[in-house]
C-alpha cells in the first residue's frame, strides 16, 4: 500500500513521535511505501487565505471554495498545498498523528484539511460521504491524550470519544469519502508510566502489523436520502 503520514505534534521527541515512528518502522517493514508530511518540521502554514490562489476568479470578492475549484483545475494553486494534494491523492492510506488539543485536533492540521481538503476534487455539490472525491482510500487517526479511558463513553464525563472525534471521524474524513478505521488512542499519556507507555508503542506495533484487520467505522449512505437529502421514506 502507498501510506502518507500526517504528523502534527511541535515536539520531535514526543511520545506522539515515537508512535509516528513506530508505525513508519513497522509498516515499512512490511513493505508499504510511505510518504511523511511532518506539518511542524515543514512549518505548515495552516491559515487558509487568498495568497493560496496565484490566480484568482473573482478579485474584489473571495469565496475560498469557488477559487479552489478553479485553482486545482487550472494548477494555480499554491504549490505548498498542491504538493501536499499529490501526496493525498498518491496515498492508499492516510494516518493522522497528532495530541488532542481542546477535544479536536491542533491547528496546524486542522489548516491542513482546511487548505488540502479542496472543492473540486474532495468534495463538491453531492459528492460526499459515500459520493466524496477521496472514495476508496482508508484514513486512520492515531492520537494522544491527556484523559483517562474511563473519562470516555457512554455516561462518562466527558461522553463518547466517537462523540469528542465526530467533526474529524464523520465531518471531515467520511464526508471526503475516506473509509474511516477505528482511531487507535493512547490514554493518559503524560501521567502514566513507562511500563503502560510501552503496551501503547506494543499495541501500535500490533496494529500496523495486522492494518488489514482493523474494523471500519459505519456512517449513513447517500443512497438512504433522497434528492433534497431528506431520509428516504
Ligand atoms: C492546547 C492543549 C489542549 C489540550 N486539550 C486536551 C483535551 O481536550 N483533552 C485531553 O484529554 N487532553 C488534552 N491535552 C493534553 C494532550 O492531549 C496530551 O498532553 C498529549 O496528548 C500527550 O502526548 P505527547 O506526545 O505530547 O506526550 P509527551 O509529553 O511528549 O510525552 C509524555 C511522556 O512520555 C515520555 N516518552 C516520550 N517518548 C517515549 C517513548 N518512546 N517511550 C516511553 N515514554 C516516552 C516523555 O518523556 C514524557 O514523559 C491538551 C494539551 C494541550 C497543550
Amino acid at each position: 500500500m502507498k501510506i502518507l503520514i500526517v504528523h502534527a505534534h511541535p515536539e520531535a521527541q514526543s511520545f506522539t513521535a515515537a508512535l509516528k515512528d513506530k508505525a513508519i518502522e513497522v509498516l515499512k517493514a512490511q513493505g508499504h511505501e510511505i510518504a511523511l508530511s511532518d506539518l511542524y518540521e515543514m512549518n505548515w502554514n495552516p491559515v487558509a487565505s487568498a495568497d493560496d490562489f496565484l490566480d484568482r476568479e473573482n478579485e474584489d470578492y473571495l469565496v475560498y471554495a469557488l477559487e479552489q475549484r478553479k485553482a486545482v483545475k487550472n494548477k494555480t494553486i499554491a504549490p505548498d498545498i498542491q504538493a501536499e494534494l499529490d501526496k493525498l491523492l498518491w496515498a492508499d492510506l492516510v494516518i493522522f498523528s497528532f495530541p488532542i488539543y481542546w477535544f479536536s485536533v491542533p491547528a496546524i492540521l486542522k489548516g491542513w484539511f482546511d487548505r488540502v481538503l479542496v472543492s473540486g476534487i474532495c468534495y463538491g455539490g453531492k459528492r460526499f460521504y459515500d459520493r466524496g472525491g477521496l472514495v476508496g482510500k482508508k484514513a486512520l487517526v492515531m492520537c494522544t491524550l491527556g484523559g483517562r479511558e474511563h473519562m470516555f463513553g457512554e455516561g462518562a464525563i466527558h461522553g463518547p470519544l466517537e462523540d469528542m472525534l465526530r467533526p474529524l471521524l464523520r465531518g471531515t474524513l467520511r464526508y471526503v469519502g475516506f473509509d474511516v478505521l477505528a482511531p487507535f488512542v493512547a490514554w493518559h499519556v503524560p501521567y502514566v508510566s513507562d511500563e503502560i507507555r510501552q503496551s501503547y508503542l506494543d499495541e501500535c506495533e500490533k496494529i500496523f502489523t495486522n492494518i488489514g484487520e482493523v474494523e471500519f467505522l459505519k456512517f449513513p449512505s447517500m443512497s438512504d436520502f433522497d434528492e433534497q437529502l431528506y431520509p428516504q421514506k
